[in-house]
């Protein structure tokens, strides 16, 4: 009997190997949820790639790892664009493990990339070894790094003109649940994993054990044509800026 593929692994893998060939100017979410602009109804999308620091959904980018051992057809095609239709996405890639007809490849056209990844190909590919959603209610969820931003410190010495200040950069990993969508931060320098809620109206921020000059806090923004997005911002409390550092779709 031949082994059941653990399709799960295979998303996860698909995710990665997406969101580490990307700029990092783009947010990658694994598991997203959105809303089709059609449908009205959340539509469950396997990998969305849209802007990291801008509320602009206009250049969506979808990912559908197909999990079957048959070949993509012409009927996998039209449901994908269909789907790409919903959620106004401007390209997809059809990612399968078996290959596909010629006529899904004509369908296609320039608007769908279908992409081949084997079973066998994942190698030493091992999620497990993500970190676990910091949310004690989300069971099974991994957190997804798919950004990292630096940060620099600067440290004046007090009184003392002579001194030059010293800078200190700190990078971190930001990212996402793969089931809850839940924002995660980490630093770098003390290791601390941040869980960051977003639909808190109480949330004041958050700052790791290294009490850096700033703090990580998420909220709903809405762009230009009304879609909304939860975004993870950092907030500078020396030059008072904010910055979005990560984002989601809804
Ligand atoms: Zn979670
Ligand atoms: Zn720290």
């Amino acid at each position: 009997m031949r082994k059941k593929p653990d399709w799960l692994v295979y998303e996860r893998a698909v995710a990665r190997l997406m969101s580490d060939q990307l700029s990092t100017e783009l947010a990658v979410t694994a598991n997203a949820h959105v809303t089709g602009r059609i449908t009205g109804i959340k539509r469950q999308i396997d990998v969305l790639i849209d802007a990291r620091h801008n509320t602009d959904n206009s250049r969506r980018v979808i990912v559908d790892a197909k999990r079957r051992r048959r070949k993509i057809d012409v009927k996998d095609v039209e449901a994908f664009l269909g789907l790409m239709r919903d959620v106004e996405a401007t390209h997809g890639y059809l990612v399968c493990p078996a290959g596909f007809t010629k006529a899904a490849q004509h369908r296609a056209q320039s608007y769908v990339s279908i992409c081949l990844l084997p079973l066998d190909r994942l190698g030493e590919f091992d999620p497990a070894s993500w970190p676990a959603c910091r949310d004690p209610k989300c069971k099974t969820g991994r957190i997804f790094w798919d950004g990292y931003p630096e940060m620099t410190m600067v440290l004046q010495p007090v009184g003392v003109v002579l001194v030059p200040s010293i800078r200190k950069s700190v990078v971190h990993y930001v990212g996402k649940c793969d089931r809850c969508s839940a924002f995660h931060v980490k630093c770098t320098e003390c290791d601390a994993v941040l869980l960051i809620p977003h639909a808190d109206e109480d949330d004041v921020g958050h700052q790791c054990g290294c009490r850096p000059a700033w703090f990580w806090l998420a909220s709903t923004e809405c762009d230009r044509r009304n879609i909304y997005s939860a975004e993870l911002h950092v907030v500078d409390l020396v030059n008072g800026s904010i910055q979005t550092v990560d984002r989601r779709s809804l």
